[in-house]
């Protein structure tokens, strides 16, 4: 590798991005001068912030999170209402294997993932999202960790077999590109709302439910590339000032049906800070054998 490139750096650790591969063809991505590029000169930026934008095609406006949700979600994390998420997380890869690389598909901030990588200290990882403003948060999640601009819906710019774990929290499912990036010996970790998951807001703001057939929908999306090996609930309260109430439900699109004025007129009625139940389930699935 030689060092002559003059934009910005790529933040990430050499193993991640040794990982990334060309959105449009697949071929390993390398960095040069200009920034990331394939053999077949598919060129990509390294964004000032030190993540590389990824996208191909047009995205449609109102794709991803905006600057302020992600500010909103940001403070919401920090605060740590959601970190048991993140422990549970951990604690599914206690055994990942020597020096993992850990991908959070739809990863937003990369707060979980700097969860997961602080609990293992030989792991790094990389966060995908469609927004630009997530990335740049993720791109300084963790000292281990860098980031992309990804569609999950396309071709994850990832090399194939080269992930340890693949994160995929309260985010869009691909299960062919998970399979397709995943390592035959790699685990893939969904997280889900469970039906009583922020039951209180639920009640109070006439949210919409949690889908009742959900865990049907999600084994359905995966069982052609993955067989699951555990799930877990992962239960617990949260004490909620107002805005943090806000975002979380801004972070489901179960508030889609109402105005953000009733919406905050609703919260505005609860106690502060409002106690709410999380619940959600961690399920782990392991790769099915390519079939030939
Ligand atoms: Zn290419």
């Amino acid at each position: 590798m030689t060092n002559t490139h003059t934009g910005p750096r790529l933040r990430m650790p050499q193993r991640v991005a040794a990982a990334l591969a060309c959105p449009v063809c697949g071929l390993a991505l390398a960095r040069d001068a200009n920034g990331l590029t394939c053999p077949a000169r598919h060129g990509f930026n390294v964004a000032r912030e030190g993540y590389a934008g990824l996208l191909t095609g047009a995205t449609p406006p109102g794709t991803g999170d905006s600057k302020e949700m992600v500010t909103d979600r940001q403070r919401f994390q920090t605060a740590g209402h959601y970190d048991p998420i993140g422990r549970a997380l951990a604690q599914a890869l206690a055994d990942p294997g020597a020096d993992p690389l850990i991908v959070d598909v739809g990863g937003g901030t990369g707060h979980y993932l700097a969860q997961v990588l602080e609990a293992l200290p030989t792991a790094v990882g990389l966060t995908t999202d469609v927004s630009k403003f997530a990335a740049r948060k993720a791109a300084k999640a963790h000292p281990r960790a860098g980031a992309v601009t990804a569609d999950s819906w396309r071709a994850l710019p990832l090399v194939p077999g080269t992930v340890d774990a693949v994160l995929n929290v309260f985010a869009p499912r691909n299960a062919a590109e998970f399979h397709r990036v995943l390592a035959p010996s790699g685990t893939l970790l969904v997280v889900t709302p469970e039906p009583d998951h922020l039951a209180e807001l639920r009640t109070a703001l006439g949210l919409l439910d949690v889908d009742p057939r959900k865990e049907e929908r999600l084994a359905q999306s995966l069982h052609t590339h993955f067989t699951p090996t555990q799930a877990r609930p992962v239960r617990f309260e949260m004490d909620l000032p107002h805005p943090d109430a806000l975002t979380v439900v801004g972070m489901g699109p179960s508030a889609r049906h109402i105005t953000p004025e009733d919406l905050a007129e609703r919260v505005a009625a609860l106690p502060d800070p409002v106690r709410v139940t999380a619940s959600v389930r961690l399920g782990a699935y392991r790769p099915l054998p390519q079939s030939a």
